[in-house]
């Protein structure tokens, strides 16, 4: 037997009991005749104390331990006399009997402790180290006590876990596939599922009713540091549903979690709000709705004033940012670089000081009478002391612009605490987005999205302003999952492809089996999916997936650990048929 308790069992009450210990050294240290050894696993730490008094022999070899060594331990539980209150098993420590080192450990490119001297780049290398850190390995745990209670909760209400291929033809999100060469048939590839949408549609008209996955889906995106080539889903699906079945349904299922992994109970249903309120008051369609701050539009109160950069504006809006009157020149002007970036892209910004005495300061005085200015702080609810931002341009790039600068303010202010979590639905998306590059509509959220039912006949005559069935559940100003009620009708189906420029041939070569299983008999169905690593991200309070995520890939998309994509044998390449093009190296 390796051991009779793990690293982080023992306790007071344990005093005087003979024990085996087995874990990894995370440190040691001499001091007089005594030699201290933490012993790690994944449960705690554990002191070990060799006293050459007692065994020389025994001190000497625990001296000759290093950092990571696997070693075994026999010892008997003593109390401290120094106790550490911040470690679980601080109130003793193992008097140490006998030691085999069962493995010995090069010294580690990086200290395994929860202050870490490793860069991304090397902890990314070196990762099955960087996994035995507290910080990385308690996401795991975070995510494993999810995962365990979404399985819960959807079997208590008739989910059944049903597995889809991997090895696919296209789906409908829209984001580049990536694609797997197929030796039995040259010439031809698999894609990798960038959703299970197609399949779960498929269990639908088999008459599953109730489906989920916990599923790997594949993106061949660019990468950012909240995304990855591969990231996992809660795929869920459901028959005989409309759209207020499925959000209470998956309401329940993100309370259900609150509770039961972070013992926060919601008790007042999430608040809905539709896109286009969420566009006018936030500038997202994923509002941080953890603070107000919300915009208020000024154009009718700016206009005919001379100001040229208001009055030529389609759009004139601000934000009030409680108690900032006191901002110097240069806080106003670093907001004023900040809206500049070329990422945000502003030309400017105003601003406005009510003063706690009641007086106006402004950037646009001469424009203005303080009169006139004070019609914008009475719309805006501003009080003395507060300080009102503006923006001014065209109305969707302004409305982002704000929405940018109103986080970055959430932020300055302290209002966006990690492990406060403020969750609502958007609803009422619209169903399709016009692209100007390409000039078509594309799906704002797939071709199987049905339409609003007050909206069917607006189509053909005013496609743009159709709203979709569609929903996306926000939390803390990130999009945790999103779904929407499906088209089940095939004629239906076939204008909506139409619509997105789709032609039959396509339509057909693209998702003819979903169609052809559409004329047996597919019952009303909707769902969605949420993000996985982004939930878990959220609950451990992370900007990042990465760090929920086991073995995560890098910005360039590369497995530093493994090293991986790399290339394949030529053999490999003769039996898939495929010759290679690269570019000459230069
Ligand atoms: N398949 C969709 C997605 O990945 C979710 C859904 O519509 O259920 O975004």
């Amino acid at each position: 037997m390796y051991r009779t308790h793990t690293c982080g069992e023992l306790r007071l009450a344990d005093a005087g009991k003979e024990v085996k210990l087995a874990g990894w050294v995370q440190r040691s240290r001499k001091m007089g005749g005594m030699t201290f050894v933490d012993l790690r696993d994944r449960y705690g730490i554990t002191q070990i104390v060799f006293e050459s008094d007692a065994n020389q022999d025994l001190c000497e070899a625990a001296n000759k331990l290093g950092r990571e060594f696997v070693i075994n331990v026999t010892g008997t539980v003593a109390e401290r006399t120094s106790k550490n209150a911040n470690l679980p098993t601080g109130e003793i420590e193992i008097i140490a009997k006998e030691l085999t080192v069962l493995n010995k450990s090069d010294v580690p490119p990086f200290t395994i402790e929860d202050d870490t001297d490793g860069g991304d780049d090397l902890r990314m290398r070196y990762r099955y180290l960087d996994l035995r850190r507290n910080a990385v390995r308690s996401n795991l745990e975070l995510r494993h006590r999810m995962a365990f209670e979404i399985r819960r909760y959807l079997d208590q209400h008739g989910f059944l876990e049903v597995e889809t291929p991997v090895l696919i033809k296209s789906t409908p999100e829209g984001a580049r596939d990536f694609v797997v060469p197929s030796r039995m048939n040259p010439g031809e590839f698999y894609a990798l599922p960038q959703s299970p949408q197609t399949f779960k549609q498929l269990l639908m008209v088999s008459g599953f009713d109730r489906y989920f996955q916990i599923v790997k889906c594949f993106r061949d995106e660019d990468l950012r540091a909240d995304r990855q080539p591969e990231f996992t889903q809660i795929d869920c699906e459901m028959s005989f549903v409309e759209q207020e079945d499925v959000l209470q349904m998956f309401e329940g299922l993100v309370k259900h979690i609150f509770r039961y992994v972070k013992d926060i109970d919601f008790k007042e249903p999430f608040p809905r709000m539709t896109w286009a309120d969420a566009q006018r008051l936030y500038g997202s369609d994923k509002p941080d709705t953890r603070f107000g701050m919300e915009f208020v539009e000024l154009k009718d109160l700016t206009a005919g004033s001379g100001f040229s950069v208001m009055d030529e504006a389609e759009y004139v809006g601000a934000i009030v940012a409680p108690g900032c009157a006191d901002y110097t020149r240069k806080q106003l002007d670093g907001l004023t670089d900040f809206v500049k970036r070329p990422q945000i892209g502003a030309k400017g910004m105003m601003w406005v000081k009510f003063e706690a005495d009641g007086s106006i300061k402004s950037s646009v005085g001469k424009f203005f009478t303080d009169e006139q200015i004070k019609a914008w702080g009475e719309r805006a609810g501003a009080n003395p002391g507060d300080l009102m931002l503006i923006l001014a341009g065209q109305t969707a790039k302004t409305r982002k612009q704000l929405c940018e600068l109103r986080l970055e303010m959430g932020s300055r202010l302290g209002l966006r605490d990690p492990q406060k979590f403020s969750c609502l639905w958007v609803i009422d998306f619209p169903l399709f987005e016009w692209d100007d590059e390409t000039s078509r509509y594309y799906a704002m959220h797939h071709p199987f999205t049905a339409p609003n039912p007050d909206d069917i006949d607006k189509l053909e005559t005013d496609t743009g302003s159709v709203r979709a069935t569609a929903y996306d559940m926000v939390v803390n100003g990130n999009e945790l999952g999103g779904g929407s009620i499906r088209i089940h009708d095939a004629a239906l189906q076939d204008t909506m492809f139409r619509l997105l420029g789709l032609s039959e041939q396509e339509a057909q070569y693209k998702f003819g089996f979903l169609m052809n299983a559409f004329k047996f008999g597919a019952p009303p169905h909707g769902g969605l999916a949420f993000g996985f690593d982004r939930f878990v991200s959220i609950l451990a309070g992370l900007d990042s997936i990465r760090d929920v995520i086991a073995f995560p890939k890098n910005n360039a998309g590369r497995d530093m650990m493994i090293d991986a994509p790399a290339e394949i044998d030529q053999s490999q390449l003769d039996e898939l048929k495929i010759a290679l093009a690269l570019p000459e190296e230069k």
